[in-house]
C-alpha cells in the first residue's frame, strides 16, 4: 500500500519534469509584483505580475519606466508632437526633467531622447557660453 503510493508520487514527479509546457507555467508563477521608481516623478509604483505577463506576450524587453500618470502624460506629449509634425504647426512642448549636471528640476521645450543628458538653462548656458553673446549679427 505504502509502496504503491510512493511509486505513484515518483511517477508523477518524472511526468511533470518531462512535460515541456510546465517550464513556461512555472516561469509565470515566478513573476512577482515589482516596485519601480518612476523616472519622471520619482514616486514608486507597482509593476504587477499580470502586466509583466502582458509585456512578455508583447515581446517587450524593458520594464516600464513611468507610473500610470506619467505614462499618460508622456503619451499625451507624444501625441501632441505627432500632431504638430502632421499639421506642421509647432506646438509648445514642456517636459519636466532633472538637470544632468546640477540635478535641478527644470523643463525643456522638447522631448529628450533616451540616454541623452538634459541640462537646466543655467548649466546649458554655462557649457555653451557662445549662446550668451549679444545677438548683434544674427539680425538680417
Ligand atoms: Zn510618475
Ligand atoms: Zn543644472
Amino acid at each position: 500500500m505504502l509502496d504503491a503510493l510512493i511509486q505513484v508520487m515518483s511517477e508523477g514527479d518524472t511526468n511533470t519534469k518531462n512535460n515541456s509546457t510546465d517550464s513556461s507555467r512555472s516561469a509565470e508563477a515566478e513573476l512577482e509584483d515589482l516596485n519601480i521608481t518612476c523616472s519622471d516623478c520619482g514616486s514608486d509604483f507597482i509593476w504587477t505580475s499580470g502586466e509583466q505577463v502582458f509585456f512578455r506576450d508583447k515581446n517587450l524587453q524593458n520594464p516600464p519606466k513611468r507610473c500610470r500618470d506619467c505614462k499618460r502624460a508622456k503619451n499625451e506629449r507624444l501625441a501632441a508632437i505627432a500632431l504638430a509634425q502632421e499639421s506642421g504647426v509647432p506646438q509648445k512642448v514642456e517636459v519636466a526633467v532633472n538637470c544632468a549636471r546640477c540635478s535641478e528640476r527644470t523643463t525643456v521645450p522638447f522631448y529628450p531622447s533616451q540616454g541623452r543628458p538634459v541640462y537646466c538653462r543655467s548649466c546649458y548656458l554655462d557649457m555653451n557660453p557662445s549662446l550668451l553673446q549679444p545677438p548683434d549679427y544674427s539680425q538680417d
